[in-house]
């Protein structure tokens, strides 16, 4: 589907972009003028949608954390259902629906009740919340690699090495509660204690907040901050190219005598 209208029965996962209204795709603003109801996740952008999804019914099936969230079967099977009668299905999800965002599973469980369904991509927060924070993920001669790693569970010693090692920008999502493991476990694994790391909590929105300090300081500044999720952590010299970084660096290198 690129220029067509979804069939009534089928089901569109539509990534949202990373939370500004204006960071979604114009494909994704046709899908959603057409559907007959949208099951929308917390980090969407939602503000709007009233207005771009004039027609359809709105479901909320992901209330923020703590509260009660839908779990990813009753997901899969409402939206199975809703399809199998006869709806135009839309599933708005934040980012890009393959980035974290179970989206394959959505897929799965669409054609194997025989509904279609497409993708419509969206602009992942793993690389625009970074940008919306002056961070490039890659830039010459800082970087040429870049590895997006969820921080849901707490990292393998297998994948500290091997991100150490890699050198290039490491860009964590879902990181903050394993913030210190990560950061503990890639000094123990050769990176420089010194090396920049940024947390950009709600990139993209009016609430936008930056962090940023060296490796071995980035616990404390994070928490002095108070620095909570959703937040993008992005380690790497990439992080220097921030507005206002480097001085920030040398401040919290003095405190901690790393310089
Ligand atoms: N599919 C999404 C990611 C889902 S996982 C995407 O492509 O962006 C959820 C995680 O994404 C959050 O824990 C956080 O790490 C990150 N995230 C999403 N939106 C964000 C935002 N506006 N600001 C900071 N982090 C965000």
């Amino acid at each position: 589907m690129t220029g067509a209208v979804p069939a009534p029965g089928s089901v569109t996962l539509i990534g949202a972009g990373p939370g500004a209204a204006d960071l979604l795709t114009v494909r994704a603003l046709r899908v959603l003028s057409h559907a007959d109801v949208v099951y929308y996740d917390r980090l969407a952008p939602t503000d709007d949608l009233a207005a771009w999804a004039p027609h359809a019914h709105l479901v909320d099936v992901g209330k923020q954390p703590g509260h009660h969230r839908v779990p990813q079967a009753e997901i899969n099977r409402l939206i199975v259902a809703s399809a199998l009668a006869g709806l135009r299905v839309a599933r708005l999800k934040g980012g890009d629906p393959f980035v974290f965002g179970r989206g394959s599973e959505e897929v799965a469980a669409c054609e194997e009740a025989g509904v279609p369904v497409t993708v419509v991509p969206g602009i992942t927060s793993a690389v625009a919340v970074p940008a919306a924070a002056g961070i490039p993920v890659t830039a010459r001669g800082l970087s040429k690699a870049f590895t997006v790693i969820s921080g849901h569970d707490p990292l393998s010693e297998l994948e500290l090495s091997g991100l150490a090692r890699l050198g290039g920008t490491a860009v964590v999502l879902m990181g903050m509660a394993t913030l210190g493991h990560t950061a503990i476990g890639l000094m123990r694994h050769g990176v420089d204690p010194r090396m920049p790391v940024g947390i950009v909590e709600r990139g993209c929105t009016e609430r936008q907040r930056v962090c940023i300090a060296p490796l071995a300081e980035i616990l404390t500044a994070s928490a002095v901050q108070g620095m909570r999720s959703p937040a993008v952590l992005v380690i790497g010299e990439v992080v220097r190219l921030a507005p206002g970084a480097e001085e920030r660096l040398r401040e919290l290198a003095g405190v901690a005598g790393t310089a």
